[in-house]
């Protein structure tokens, strides 16, 4: 079955388009966050971001960063912001918000606290495992 955001880019659904080109989308959040959040999204179905292939996910931060300008432009937020949580729509997405003010509520907000040894010990554990 279709992903709602698939259904998007075919005009099943309506949206409020603001570009495309051959691969990608981006279109208004329905639920923004502040005005003009835009999401971006490549026209393949894929759930994780990181599942893209290198070539793709580079494409796709290209076209965001396209729409990124644009919003800028036009909108002339402080700058926007870009968030990546997909834990709602199963099709990778980018989340362009644009930011008004400094005091602007971003999930990014709630922190945690962590020990130095916590730190350490993650810092490690994530290095470990990255081959580049
Ligand atoms: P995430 O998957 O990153 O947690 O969030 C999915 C985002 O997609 C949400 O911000 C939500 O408002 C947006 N969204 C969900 N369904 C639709 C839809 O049908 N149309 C549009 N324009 N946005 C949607």
């Amino acid at each position: 079955m279709s992903s709602i955001f698939t259904k998007i880019v075919k005009g099943e659904i309506p949206s409020y388009k603001i570009a495309e080109d051959k691969k990608h989308f981006a279109f208004l959040d329905i639920n923004p966050a502040a005005k003009g959040h835009t999401l971006c999204i490549p026209k393949k179905e894929v759930d994780y971001l990181f599942d893209l292939e290198p070539d793709e996910l580079a494409a796709l931060t290209q076209f965001s960063q396209k729409v990124a300008m644009g919003i800028d432009k036009a909108l002339k937020p402080i700058r926007t912001g870009v968030i990546v949580e997909g834990l709602e729509v199963p099709h990778a997405h980018i989340h362009l918000i644009p930011i008004y003010k400094e005091s602007q509520a971003f999930s990014l907000g709630k922190k945690v606290e962590l020990t130095k040894d916590e730190m350490k010990k993650l810092a490690d554990q994530i290095s470990q495992n990255i081959t580049l």
